[in-house]
């Protein structure tokens, strides 16, 4: 295990064969990231990586929590997460395609092969749609529930009446017709 300070590997080092880079993702990671849902982080990737003279297979086992914004009460809950993907940076540009694998095209000669775009954007498409912790409500966030409860039944209210009335001044002049009808014939 080796920790690194940057998210990649320094390609001229790495020796064909297999090789296992465990990386720490922390708030710091998202910082330089745009449009980023996360500003808070603590996350274990293991890269497992097989470099051959076409690519450098490699599959990512992020672990850890990420913060996230409850969307029933927009408190700030640990996520768990738990994600296994995998890249083939390609440095052959007959490769497009590889089962369950993104390719990357890269250039033999880079100096520093990055990993950071491929765990932020694997990592934000795991995020679970529906963002309620099991906890919630807790006391704290109990005060915009009712509040939100409060807002949302007046406004069910105000939506609910029109419909009400209408079909009842349907029902109404069906009756009118149907009371005239029968006292015509
Ligand atoms: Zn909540």
């Amino acid at each position: 295990m080796q920790a690194k300070r940057d998210l990649g590997i320094e390609l001229p080092k790495i020796k064909p064969g297999k090789h296992q880079i465990t990386y720490r993702v922390q708030d710091s990671f998202f910082v330089n990231q745009e449009d980023s849902p996360i500003s808070e982080a603590d996350l274990e990737a293991v890269v497992d990586i097989d470099r051959s003279t076409r690519m450098i297979d490699a599959r990512f086992a992020l672990k850890g929590w990420v913060q996230l914004e409850c969307d029933r009460c927009l408190k700030p809950y640990p996520q768990s997460v738990s994600s296994h993907f995998r890249v083939v940076y390609s440095f052959d540009a007959d490769i497009k395609e590889v089962e369950d694998a993104e390719v990357v095209w890269v250039d033999t000669n880079v100096p520093f092969l990055s990993f950071a775009k491929e765990i932020f954007d694997f990592l934000i498409l795991d995020l679970p749609m529906k963002r309620i912790p099991p906890e919630c409500p807790t006391d704290a966030c109990e005060p915009i529930l009712k509040l939100i409860a409060s807002e949302g039944a007046s406004q069910l209210e105000a939506d609910e009446e029109p419909p009400i009335d209408t079909r009842w001044a349907a029902l109404l002049q069906l009756r009118e017709r149907l009371s005239g009808d029968s006292s015509e014939s």
